[in-house]
């Protein structure tokens, strides 16, 4: 689950990492008067779960209180990568001397954090490790260890910083490792960190994502799971309550049961990308069904939805009559083929057929995704 920014940069402040004096407003008037209590020029940042905003034209500096609430108004309501912005910060506008880039994530590999440090701040990271990666110096940190001062410091050198840079800076890697380990963090970044005109050092952006499992160790940090879910597709899934992995492929998937899910999307990868996973899990009724439907076909670009269903705790056949009142309701434009099994399958079949989804019958899943490889390659 991600942090909001003022959520995270919250985070940072306790943990000692100096941050600019920041508020949070919801309205134009709002953001005005915070602008004015905080001293101009201010930053108006909006707050959304995504990075790249500052490209996205939601981060913009105010001279004056008019500006500010004319920004506010601006970004307020409008939406970024699709997330609509219903807060803003407004922060106090600091000027930088230079940026670096600081983060803790998971290093699957080792099975340990991983800090990293770049003098390339301010820009994607993923870029500088592609086109700089010597620029980006990285260092798993054993668990029962923790980040040593002196290895902060350490990595800092080796960037090329010396003087008063190297201990400044390894000692905000050192509390941004607190904040990562106190918040079971999956990862906790600063991009950027920032040397000032007057030589202090502040952290402009904070990205906090914390593990879910973890929720119930942090009482403090109040959030609503589902909110927090960027992607608007993922977010829908979790809403009525199945698991729905947003992929970039063409072939919906809908599955009851995440091992024949996965298996399904296996086997229609060697051929077409799965434009998603989706697990109904095993309690599956009429209107689950239906609302599966409105959301798998909710996606863009799709050339066809295979459904792979088992009848074993489920009653595909409630499962199958929400499917056809979906179809009726908003005929589908693309094939969408369905290879049910288990108990009452006939039944289900013919729910399904008499709804005009193509039916696969008595074929396991690699048979009845060749069908719909050959019905594909026909209509090409
Ligand atoms: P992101 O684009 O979502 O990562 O948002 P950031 O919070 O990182 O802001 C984008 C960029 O705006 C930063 O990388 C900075 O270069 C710039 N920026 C943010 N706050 C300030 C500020 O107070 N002063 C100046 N000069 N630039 C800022
Ligand atoms: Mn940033």
């Amino acid at each position: 689950m991600r942090l909001y920014e003022f959520e995270g940069s919250d985070l940072f402040r306790r943990e000692g990492i100096p941050v600019p004096e920041y508020e949070i407003a919801a309205s134009p008037r709002e953001a005005r008067r915070k602008a004015e209590a905080i001293g101009l020029p201010v930053v108006v940042k909006a707050q959304v779960l995504t990075g790249g905003r500052g490209l996205a034209g939601g981060v913009q500096a105010a001279g004056s209180p008019d500006q500010a609430e004319e920004i506010a108004r601006r970004i307020l309501g409008s939406s970024i990568k699709d997330m609509t912005v219903s807060r803003v910060m407004v922060a106090k506008k600091v000027e930088i001397a230079r940026e670096f880039y600081l983060g803790v994530t998971i290093d699957g590999y080792h099975g340990t954090p991983l800090v990293i440090f770049s003098t390339a701040g301010g820009v994607s990271i993923e870029e500088t490790a592609r086109t700089h990666p010597e620029l980006v110096i990285s260092r798993p940190v054993p668990i029962t260890d923790g980040l040593r001062r002196s290895e902060a410091e350490q990595m800092v050198r080796e960037a090329g910083l010396g003087g008063e840079e190297s201990p400044a800076i390894a000692g905000v890697l050192d509390a941004l490792y607190r904040v990562f380990r106190k918040y079971d963090a999956l990862v906790a970044e600063i991009n950027p960190l920032v040397r000032t005109a007057q030589g202090t050092y502040l952290a402009l952006d904070a990205k906090v994502e914390i593990d879910d499992a973890s929720r119930y160790r942090h009482p403090d940090i109040e959030v609503s799971p589902e909110e927090r879910i960027a992607n608007p597709l993922e977010r829908k899934g979790s809403q009525i309550g199945v698991s729905y992995v947003d992929l970039d492929g063409e072939i919906g998937i809908i599955a009851s049961g995440a091992g024949l899910g996965m298996a399904t999307m296996d086997i229609i990868g060697r051929k077409f990308r799965p434009a998603n996973f989706l697990e109904t899990g095993g309690a599956i009724t009429a209107d689950l069904l239906y609302q599966v439907m409105a959301l798998v076909l909710q996606k863009k670009g799709l050339k066809a939805v295979f459904i792979n269903l088992y009848g074993g705790i489920n009653p595909i056949h409630e499962g199958a009559r929400g499917i056809v009142r979906y179809l009726k309701e908003h005929p589908a434009s693309i094939p969408i083929m369905a290879n049910p099994r288990g108990n009452r399958q006939e039944e289900t079949w013919q729910i399904l057929e008499e709804g005009g989804v193509r039916v696969v019958t008595g074929v396991a899943t690699e048979k009845a995704v060749e069908q719909l490889v050959n019905l594909l390659e026909e209509a090409r």
